[in-house]
């Protein structure tokens, strides 16, 4: 009998799922790609054909033009060559999903950026027990463990309410992190006016088309700095020490990642409020996911994977890594 996943080729551009004749987020043009979500590190552009959701479709032709797309939405089955192909939700961003690929008999589910916990922004991941399951693991060490999201607003928005003449500017990745983060202020009660970077206009835009509520959103350009005193402003991280910060009345630098846990991160970037917020699965949701799918074997990819795969050998699950090249921390 073959090796299980034999038809699953690992190569350093990406998983080539060899009877379907197609990728999964591969870093390079290809004629058929699937595609995960729309992080530009997984959804790159120039591919012949692109299957992905209608979601992360509309983010593709907004970050890099037109595609030649086919809409899947979530939970719908497409035969590609010999292969069934599913897209279930993955909890990570608008639009992001699990890819599902059923081939004689066997299950593989390839992760994609995934989390477990809520965001009001996107559909909860979706369990599939599957053979093999290839898993992230960008914060794959147990030092990584994400605190409530609930707490971490809520010291936001006490370092905002504690000085009225300074605002607070958060550092947040202009795909998913700025959404969620204003949608998050907003389930925490906090209905003013949020001031937004033109880099994220496009995106907010696109959330709300797709019926995200994000409340009411000012761009910074315009505003002047009395208007702004006592605001969030919301921009992408490489603003922050930017001189386009100089427009903003004294702010409080915030940063909202996963990497903020790590305390010399957010002092080389100059963050004065670190925000553990993250997109990805934390150690914890990540051995946890790994408990309830029950896979035969794990294969780990793009992070840190030897601790992970230590913790599947213990626990009896066959476990390797996959060396892919060029995913990168767009989305912490
Ligand atoms: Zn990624
Ligand atoms: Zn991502």
């Amino acid at each position: 009998m073959a090796r299980l996943g034999s038809w699953i080729k690992a190569h350093p551009e990406g998983i080539y799922v060899t009877p379907a004749d197609a990728w999964v987020d591969p870093s390079q043009p290809k004629a058929k790609a699937l595609i995960t979500h729309g992080h530009s590190d997984h959804a790159r552009a120039g591919h012949g054909a692109v299957l992905a959701t209608p979601e992360t479709l509309a983010i593709m032709e907004v970050r890099c033009g037109p595609q030649n797309g086919q809409a899947l939405a979530y939970d719908e089955t497409i035969r590609v060559g010999e292969v069934d192909v599913r897209f279930v939700p993955a909890g990570h961003v608008l639009g992001s999903a699990q890819i599902v690929l059923e081939h004689k008999g066997e299950r593989v589910v390839v992760s994609g950026d995934y989390k477990r916990r809520p965001d009001p922004t996107c559909p909860c991941f979706v369990p599939v027990p599957c053979d093999i399951f290839i898993t992230e693991a960008t914060f794959g060490l147990p030092v990584f463990r994400h605190p409530d999201t609930g707490s971490e607003i809520d010291r936001l928005l006490h370092r905002l309410h504690s000085d009225p003449s300074r605002c607070v500017l958060v550092g947040a990745y202009a795909l998913g992190k700025a959404q969620r983060i204003i949608t998050e202020l907003r389930a925490r009660g906090h209905h003013d006016p949020i001031y937004f970077h033109g880099a994220i206009e496009r995106l907010n835009q696109l959330y709300e088309s797709f019926g995200v509520e994000l409340g009411e959103l000012r761009h910074t350009g315009g505003a002047t700095k009395v208007e702004m005193a006592g605001h969030i402003v919301i921009a992408p991280p490489s603003a922050l020490n930017d001189r386009w910060s100089r427009r903003l009345p004294d702010p409080v630098t915030a940063m909202a990642s996963g990497w903020m846990r790590i305390r010399q991160r957010a002092r080389q970037q100059n963050v004065e409020l670190p925000l553990i917020i993250s997109d990805h699965a934390d150690w914890d949701e990540l051995t946890m996911t790994i408990r309830e799918l029950e896979p035969t074997e794990v294969w780990i990819t793009h992070g840190r994977e030897e601790a992970l795969k230590h913790w599947c050998t213990t626990h009896q699950i066959k476990a390797c890594e996959l060396n892919l090249v060029g995913y990168e921390d767009e989305d912490d």
